[in-house]
């Protein structure tokens, strides 16, 4: 029984509450007014059972509590007034299918004209004198204090404060709070933690929580209610965070010492000199390979920072030693590239490069050098973890970029071994706050200094007019004997979404540029075809590459000077910012193009033009738009988090974590709970907090 209790407790991440509240798990469908087409538009946001339904929360509320005055409310702030309409509706149709109804209106502090669009009812409705709710955004347009498109009440509304929820075609707010209002009304909840523990937490109870999140008596309420929500989500995030470390401790059976000698034999091979940042690290990860634990080592650098030279002589030392490595990439390309540098710095017969395009026959032939060890360096992809490759023995794997390797794969690789050496490369800069919490269990190292003579990448907005200024520029590079990147958002032109599309690009630059070599590249081409572009640009014969974000990770071609990115505005700060690396590798003077002609996204854009610091991009970034983009959180472990959010919430982060110590401390059922909990999620999904 308690233990059904707890996890049910904990449903959000609980498995099969097999007790009482079984229904949880069921299909929403068994809510009233749910049938197939519903359940169908519910399940655009992921709503299939009534434990996701419940878990639903509001975006934001609307507070209709107390109602603002027109003077005491600045510009671009959004608030619910009490109105006296003092016009008759004046109705325009300035275009086909547009029709604007308009009117004043006043508190007596100030007067404001309201815009609603497409009503075509709405002006028998308003009538000069009358009194009226309106719920808003105030805005100053045309030199005029007006409110577009606000919510009207012809009385003032019952609720005090009105849920958000983010919606999709078909769903409404009502709609979602009728099926809220019946599920919470069918479950019954049961409190894994006890009385003492939610008083000392001031935490709100299970029931009382869900109930307040969606039907909140006040704002404080409200808060106080998604609080709980989150904390008994982060709380069993750090514990799964805490089980992936206690899985790695454990004991170094290739403890390997490398010799000064063989260390200047492998810098003597290099055609640069190292950096201050690049040789810490290696010393670094030299001092792991020698001490009593497996190395789990995450390596953090800015794009360009040479990251690359450091996986090579961690394997190099491995090699020195007899052990074998791997180097996972995410993807063919990526690859491919990492294998051309792998022969120029060890003997060609002992580096393969494992990709999803090779042959059976040829497959089977690299595997039988793997297993009987002639080969030491294994390159390759996602496809290195299916079919059966078998190590002579496996020294160290490395992950490049991204961190789509989790886990699970690791140990797949591995055969389950827990004392291979774990490194991973990454350019995602995680503030430093965040990665303790998340990788407390990892060492990490970073590379914080760029190779010498590297010029700063002149960034420019662009928009309007300025856009054929850029095409004549770019022109130039080419002429000068430099290529460009070309990227856009969308393969092809897509329903309903305005941005340019890369074939549309494509035809576009053919026509402008009549004589100069161009490709188009995107993530439907067959791995051969995208290889022979990749190769094609590498080696100069192409000189415009134009495509979506295909290129986007650790594409090295130092004659590239432009890269220009086509409406900027739908990717991330810290995305752009790894496109932008692309270029800036060579001795030329590098430049990028942001182009955008959307204005609101213009201050956001403007941070890339003035800072070229990844971190402090990032943290930007996080601020402006959560984490979600930043740490991949989509493709692994923090996927988990459905609610919380790692930065905003970074306070309760620390917190739960403080609490799990304490737990562990004093033992006890919420304890016992919360690592059930925990081991659940990570044994159930392919769980890829890949850094540990
Ligand atoms: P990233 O950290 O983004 O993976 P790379 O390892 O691809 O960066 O390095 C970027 C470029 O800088 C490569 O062309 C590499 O050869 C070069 N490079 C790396 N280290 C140095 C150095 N110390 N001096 C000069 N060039 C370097
Ligand atoms: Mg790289």
């Amino acid at each position: 029984m308690m233990k059904a209790g707890v996890k049910v407790g904990f449903f959000l991440f609980g498995g099969e509450g097999r007790s009482r509240n079984m229904e949880l798990n069921e299909s929403v469908r068994s809510l009233s007014g749910i049938g197939e087409k519903t359940s169908k538009i519910l399940q655009k946001v992921e709503i299939s059972t009534i434990r996701d339904l419940l878990y639903y929360l509001p975006r934001s509320y609307k507070d209709f509590s107390v109602c603002k005055k027109i003077r005491d409310v600045s510009f671009g702030e959004t608030a619910f007034f009490e109105v006296r309409i003092v016009s008759q509706p004046q109705v325009k149709r300035p275009r086909y299918r547009l029709e604007i109804t308009t009117f004043q209106v006043s508190d007596g502090t100030g007067i404001a004209t309201v815009d609603i669009f497409n009503q075509f009812y709405i002006k028998n409705n308003i009538a000069q004198g009358n009194t009226i709710y309106i719920y808003g955004k105030l805005e100053q347009k045309f030199g005029k204090v007006r409110i577009s498109s606000p919510e009207l009440y012809f009385k003032r509304p019952e609720e005090s404060f009105l849920p958000i929820y983010p919606l999709t075609a078909g769903l409404t707010q009502n709609m979602l709070r009728k099926f809220l209002r019946e599920a919470l009304h069918i479950s019954e909840f049961v409190e894994p933690y006890s009385d003492g523990f939610l008083r000392k937490n001031k935490l709100f109870g299970l029931k009382e929580a869900l109930k307040e999140v969606h039907f909140p008596k006040s704002p404080e309420r409200a808060e106080k209610a998604r609080a709980r929500i989150i904390f008994d989500e982060l709380l069993v995030f750090n514990r799964m965070l805490e089980l992936l470390g206690e899985e790695k401790r454990s004991q170094n059976s290739r403890r390997i010492r490398i010799k000064p000698a063989s260390v200047k034999a492998f810098v003597e091979r290099l055609p640069f000199e190292l950096t201050a940042a690049q040789k810490r690290v290696m010393q670094e990860i030299a001092k792991d390979f020698a001490g009593e634990q497996a190395m789990s080592r995450l390596v953090q650098g800015d794009v360009g920072s040479g990251k690359t030279v450091i996986a090579f002589f961690a394997m190099y030392c491995m090699r020195e030693r007899g052990y074998q490595s791997i180097l996972m990439a995410p993807t063919e390309i990526l690859a491919r590239q990492h294998y051309e540098t792998a022969v120029k710095l060890f003997p060609a017969e002992e580096v393969v490069c494992l990709t999803g395009a090779l042959t059976a026959k040829k497959k089977n032939d690299l595997c039988g050098r793997i297993l009987d060890g002639s080969v030491k360096i294994v390159i390759g992809t996602h496809a290195l973890l299916y079919g059966d490759i078998s190590f002579q023995n496996l020294g160290l794997i490395i992950t490049d970029e991204q961190h789509r390797f989790g886990v699970k794969q690791r140990a797949a690789l591995s055969g389950g071994r827990q004392d291979v050496h774990t490194l991973i490369m990454s350019a995602t800069p995680i503030p430093r706050t965040l990665s303790l919490v998340l990788f407390g269990h990892t060492d990490i190292s970073i590379v914080d200094e760029l190779p010498p003579g590297r010029k700063e990448i002149k960034t420019y907005l662009i928009h309007g007019r300025k856009y054929n200024d850029m095409i004549v520029f770019i022109k130039n590079e080419i002429f000068l004997g430099r290529q460009a990147y070309i990227v856009c958002p969308l393969i092809e032109d897509n329903e309903g979404m305005e941005a340019k599309s890369a074939k549309q690009m494509f035809d576009e630059l053919q026509e402008c540029y009549p004589g100069i070599r161009m490709a188009l590249i995107h993530g439907k081409l067959k791995n051969a075809e995208k290889q022979e572009i990749m190769d094609g640009f590498s080696c100069g014969k192409l000189q415009i590459l134009v495509s979506t974000t295909v290129i986007e990770v650790g594409i090295n071609v130092p004659n590239a000077t432009v890269m220009a990115v086509m409406n900027a505005e739908r990717f991330g700060l810290a995305q752009l910012h790894q496109l932008r690396g692309r270029v800036g590798r060579g001795a030329h003077q590098s430049y990028c193009f942001l182009v955008s002609d959307n204005q609101s996204a213009h201050e956001r854009l403007r941070v890339l033009t003035r800072s070229s610091d990844g971190f402090e991009i990032a943290e930007k970034d996080m601020q402006l738009r959560g984490t979600g983009d930043l740490l991949g959180t989509r493709q692994h472990g923090a996927g988990t988090l459905k609610v919380a959010n790692l930065i905003t919430d970074m306070s309760l982060l620390v917190r739960t974590r403080d609490v799990l110590e304490q737990l562990k401390k004093s033992g006890g059922r919420e304890y016992d709970a919360v690592t059930a909990i925990a081991r659940e999620q990570l044994g159930r999904k392919l769980i890829e907090i890949a850094l540990n």
